[in-house]
């Protein structure tokens, strides 16, 4: 069994001296491996280490130096894709080639995109009014990174990135069962030769997490995961006024206009919402359909998510995975017997797991059709591959219908109409917006409203977020 038991600060590897957990691989529900957690000592000496290295130079380091790192760092994780595939896929069940081409791939945009939102960067600005008076944006100093499990490379390198560029230096906490993506994250940031302390990492679980953000010399909490926990973070951060991004939850609206594409808007709208088997916080969970064409919808729904493949990690082919945990599948399970207990129709999948899978955390694909507002499952973040189907018979209901949540991350529009996909945008209380399936451009700002939190990160956004502004007023710029 092998033990995970390494953390890294001040630029080496260290021991960690606390806790022990079990590592579960979510396919075979066999214990995998054993993760050392980091104690209070260790979290405190990695704060230090980061706090040194900003001190001695890191803080004032040039765009054209957090360039170069940023190359050296894509460069080193490059040569690392298939063993972080390898492990994603391992540790939380995503099929090989989905950990391939879509969470690797993901990461790695993103660190692209942020090199490419540096180019066009000042951290310098003469106030246009006044040219004797200049605006600088600075590195806020020493970040705390708290990642989640659900995409642990990607979250990883969009906090890391916009760290880096800024100019911060950073303490990584991921999540207590992604943790090992992470150290391999470690071994490329190490070879990627930056200054000793600028990049530490510790592993553990919400508890370590707690004690990184209680060091007084974290400057700001960079944070990803539930609500809840976010709700905690920012309690505790306002404390010391602590700056703080939370990306949190998200129960996005998919909105089928009368005019769509139907066979193309369920199609991709039953992938978007089981992609990574539903663990995604802008999954597309909640779709709105016109009613003229509901009763289509809700066939053909049924007919495409009955083909939707779920099955190993190791199988090639396009399917979904199990869920992470035993905690996450027994919680969609629950999510699906209210779902029956409220009234919803049940049109695919249900409770338990398919039937060629006799072990292992896989749910069935499942969707629910006359899904009501009052309705857990519209209401509440399942994070499994659950598709709710609701009606809707004017403009201003749907979109009444998709802001009616507490949420708002993400929302999507069908229709072929483009003057109305603008005006319904624009109405909707979410931080993101796709229209007719188009993808997310890779630097555009990530992030949400409302229950989702605040903040935005990736591209130019996602580096202020690690900065701050001072005005300077009497010193024009050379
Ligand atoms: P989680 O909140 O349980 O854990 C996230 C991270 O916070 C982990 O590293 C965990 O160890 C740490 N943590 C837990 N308690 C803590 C505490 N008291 N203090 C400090 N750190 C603590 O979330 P999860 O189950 O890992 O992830 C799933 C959630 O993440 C879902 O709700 C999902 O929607 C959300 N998520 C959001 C986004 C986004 O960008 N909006 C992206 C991915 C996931």
């Amino acid at each position: 069994m092998t033990l995970y038991d390494q953390l890294y600060y001040d630029g080496s590897w260290h021991g960690a001296k606390g806790a022990r957990r079990d590592l579960v691989n979510p396919d075979t529900e066999l214990v995998s491996g054993i993760l050392q957690m980091a104690t209070d000592e260790d979290c405190a000496k990695a704060v230090a280490s980061a706090r040194k290295a900003f001190a001695s130079g890191w803080g004032r380091s040039s765009l054209a130096d957090r360039k170069a790192a940023l190359l050296r760092i894509i460069k080193q994780l490059e040569m690392r894709a298939d063993a972080l595939a390898e492990c994603i896929s391992n540790e939380i069940g995503a099929p090989i080639e989905f950990a391939r081409t879509g969470q690797v791939a993901a990461g790695l945009a993103h660190l692209h995109a942020t090199v490419t939102a540096l180019d066009s960067l000042s951290d310098d600005h003469p106030l246009t009014t006044h040219p004797d008076h200049r605006i600088r944006y600075e590195p806020l100093g020493v970040a705390a990174l708290i990642t989640p499990w659900n995409w642990p490379l990607n979250q990883v390198a969009l906090k890391l990135a916009g760290a880096l560029a800024a100019g911060c230096t950073m303490v990584l906490k991921p999540s207590e069962l992604a943790s090992r993506t992470a150290l391999i994250l470690a071994e490329a940031m190490d070879a990627a030769d930056l200054p000793a302390g600028v990049f530490n990492l510790i592993t553990g679980d919400g508890a370590v997490g707690a004690n990184l953000i209680a060091q007084p010399d974290v400057d700001i909490v960079s944070f990803t995961g539930s609500t809840a926990t976010g709700r905690f973070i920012a309690a505790e951060a306002a404390e010391r006024m602590t700056r703080t991004t939370l990306e949190l939850g998200g129960k996005s609206a998919n909105i089928l206009f009368e005019d769509c594409d139907v066979h193309t808007a369920i199609q991709q709208g039953l992938a978007h919402c089981f992609r990574n088997a539903g663990q995604s916080c802008n999954a597309a969970s909640r779709m709105l359909v016109a009613r003229e064409i509901y009763d289509d919808a809700v066939q053909l729904a049924a007919t495409l998510a009955a083909k939707t493949q779920v099955n190993r990690p190791d199988q090639s082919g396009a399917h979904i995975g199990p869920q992470i945990s035993d905690a996450q599948y027994i919680r969609v399970q629950n999510y699906i017997e209210t779902g029956l207990h409220q009234g919803a129709k049940l049109i695919a999948g249900g409770s338990g797991r398919p039937t060629h899978l006799a072990q292992g955390y896989y749910t069935q694909p499942t969707v629910f059709a006359d899904v009501t507002p009052e309705m857990t499952l519209f209401r509440e973040e399942i994070f499994g591959p659950v598709l709710t189907m609701t009606p809707f018979d004017s403009e201003a209901e749907a979109i009444a219908l998709a802001n009616a949540s507490s949420y708002g991350l993400a929302g999507f529009i069908q229709t072929a109409d483009l003057q109305r996909a603008d005006r319904v945008a624009q109405a909707l209380r979410v931080g993101m917006v796709q229209i007719n399936g188009q993808s997310r451009e890779d630097g555009a700002p990530f992030g949400g409203r409302g229950l989702s939190g605040y903040g935005r990160e990736a591209g130019i956004w996602g580096i202020r977020a690690f900065q701050d502004i001072k005005s300077i007023s009497g010193a024009a710029l050379a």
